[in-house]
């Protein structure tokens, strides 16, 4: 193991430690699958009104104005972390909200038994959310990477809460701690593909997607994956060193307004002091 290398994981785990101490998690797997009084409580507390929402700055340096807040679970995802949820990450501007869930509906209807895991998103006034240096202003999500074990759907790990964003998998995108699970890199990009489209009746598009430069490889070597590369969608070139090594049990999304001449999703912010994106 290299310096390198010891100094990125020992980044990644102080990020997690973060995570964990602003969002512990203490319930079992099963009890996060269980929408309790608790989350439909906050869910009704924060129903969504009709006041169309407004993103203001950069994903980097913004605020979000009548945030809506995702669902805690549907029929085919669920948001991966109770305590995230209720500490109020959650938060969406709306259209990228109607964006990711038809992007949802239109999974369940293809791909009927696969499930996907929702990330963390914004606050609901935007701006700052530690440890992420961007999700200022709804307009960011986390997708947990889908998973397959032996060329089988595989859901073993979904159920960590915030320590997902510790997993490692190696460049070849297969998880340090057991090769037989990797990620299903087909359906990484059939879901950006579709998400971009539904974003697209929307008024938005996907501005920016970010992946581990190594698993870029992967990800355009599967059947969506050659569309995905051929079409307009910006999958990032480089990033900083730690960035790129947080991005592999996730990927982060950037939507944007098609019409805008100045990019929402334009990160300003200089690498070094980037925590996460
Ligand atoms: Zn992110």
């Amino acid at each position: 193991m290299t310096f390198y290398k010891i100094q990125f994981n020992a980044a990644k785990m102080s990020l997690s430690l973060l995570l964990l101490i602003f969002v512990p998690t203490l319930l079992s797997a099963q009890e996060r699958l269980r929408v309790d009084y608790e989350i439909m409580e906050y869910m009704q507390l924060k129903a969504n009104d009709d006041t169309v929402s407004a993103a203001i700055g950069t994903v980097g340096n913004g605020t979000l104005q009548h945030a809506k807040l995702m669902p805690y679970k549907g029929k085919n995802f669920i948001y991966f972390d109770r305590e995230s949820y209720l500490a109020g990450r959650g938060f969406l501007h709306g259209s990228v909200r109607k964006s990711v869930l038809t992007t949802y509906d239109s999974l369940s209807r293809s791909l009927p038994h696969r499930y996907f895991n929702i990330m963390e998103c914004s606050n609901e006034d935007g701006g700052e959310m530690f440890p992420h240096k961007t999700h200022q202003t709804g307009m960011s999500i986390d997708f947990m990477m889908p998973l397959l074990k032996d060329n089988k759907p595989y859901y073993g790990l979904d159920t960590i809460g915030a320590a997902h964003y510790m997993l490692n998998f190696d460049d070849d995108g297969k998880y340090s701690r057991d090769p037989s699970i990797s990620i299903d890199f087909n359906l990484v990009a059939r879901k950006i593909l579709l998400l971009d489209y539904f974003a697209r009746q929307n008024g938005l598009n996907i501005f920016k997607v970010i992946i581990k430069i190594e698993l870029k490889d992967e990800l355009f070597a599967t059947e969506y994956g050659k569309i995905l590369k051929a079409s307009e969608i910006y999958v990032v070139q480089g990033l900083s060193p730690l960035i790129n090594a947080l991005h592999d049990d996730h990927f982060h999304i950037d939507l944007g307004f098609t019409y805008n001449k100045t990019p929402q999703a334009e990160n300003t912010e200089s690498i070094d002091r980037i925590l996460t994106e």
